[in-house]
């Protein structure tokens, strides 16, 4: 049965390991938060001292962290991912990260002697639990028919975006639309407000005209039309501000590299980070309606 070293187990790495070792795989993992090691130990993962150890004996190297710098330091160095797996070990990086941190991170798995894929997700915390989690995956067609069996305990749906970095392309123009259209949603929320419109009966003319989108019949930013968006409860996440923040600024970062036009964007990663800095820190990103709506004082 194929090993898998999984490195970083927090909120997503977490699930989505548990729903491996479910599936009968053998995961070996590690994490230095106290908290993720022992929900990972609860829920069947051998948890070791090292990342070294971690994929001594893997067949495929996850990693779910924060951000491209913690892959690209956890890969290198004498006890790094790339030196301690076994040759030709498939490295498939889960977190949401640049793009090219993304191909650098790819380029030095090849020339350890390794396989490289990138498989950003997304479904939240939820996903990840239910085992649901779209992933969107850069690799090459051989690499990922090698992974697959891996890949789908923890993924509703895989989409074969291109090659190493297509992936992480792919979720960041997603949520360059999502974290658009929610300020877009948020505004017009606002000023039907303003103009004595309930909730429901815009939500009843939007989500059946063209203004439908997920941010307004799934994520709906003021409570009451959809019961499970989480305006109903508080804005507790859901998705937070702060991970919206982050892949706004990754698209945005991507945006000026490849000298794409992105003037909305480019105001929707300051808005989102403006906001995710102060009271949204620990809201979903649908929160975002309230500064509007404190701007929006005549
Ligand atoms: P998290 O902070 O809960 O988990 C990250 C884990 O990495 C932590 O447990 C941390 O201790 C661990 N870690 C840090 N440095 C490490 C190292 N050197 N070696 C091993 N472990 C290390 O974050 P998360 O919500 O699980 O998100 C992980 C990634 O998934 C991020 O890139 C995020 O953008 C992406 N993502 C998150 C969501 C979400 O809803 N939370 C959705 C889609 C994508």
């Amino acid at each position: 049965m194929t090993a898998v070293g999984f490195i970083g187990l927090g909120n997503m790495g977490g699930p989505m390991a548990a729903n491996l070792v479910k599936a009968g795989f053998t995961v070996t993992g590690f994490d230095p938060s106290d908290v993720a090691r022992s929900a990972a130990v609860e829920a069947g993962v051998a948890m070791v001292a090292t990342p070294a150890e971690a994929v001594a004996g893997a067949d495929v190297v996850i990693t779910m962290l924060p951000s491209g710098r913690h892959v690209l330091e956890v890969y290198q160095g004498e006890d790094g991912l790339l030196a301690s797996a076994p040759a030709g070990a498939l490295f498939v990086d889960c977190s949401t990260i640049a793009v090219s941190d993304a191909r650098e991170a790819a380029a030095l798995v090849v020339s350890a002697g390794h396989r490289a894929l990138d498989a950003p997700v997304s479904g939240g915390v939820v996903g990840a639990t239910a085992g649901t989690l779209t992933l969107m995956v850069g690799a090459l067609d051989e690499d990922l028919a090698a992974v697959r069996e891996v890949l789908e305990p923890m993924a509703g749906r895989i989409v074969h975006c291109g090659e190493p970095g297509a992936g992480q392309a792919a979720k960041i123009c997603n949520n360059l639309i999502l974290g658009i259209s929610m300020i877009g949603v948020s505004e017009a929320f606002v000023l039907g407000e303003k103009l004595g419109l309930s909730h429901q009966a815009l939500y009843d003319v939007t989500s059946t005209a063209s203004g439908q989108c997920w941010s307004l019949t799934t994520n709906c930013p003021v409570p009451g039309p959809v019961p499970t968006s989480p305006a109903n409860r508080d804005y507790q996440p859901g998705f937070a501000a702060p991970l919206m923040a982050k892949d706004l600024g990754l698209a945005i970062q991507a945006a000026e590299t490849t000298g794409t036009t992105a003037n909305l964007g480019t105001l929707a990663a300051a808005l989102y980070r403006e906001f995710a800095d102060g009271n949204g820190s620990g809201l979903d990103f649908s929160a975002i309606i309230n500064s509007i709506r404190e701007g929006s004082q005549a």
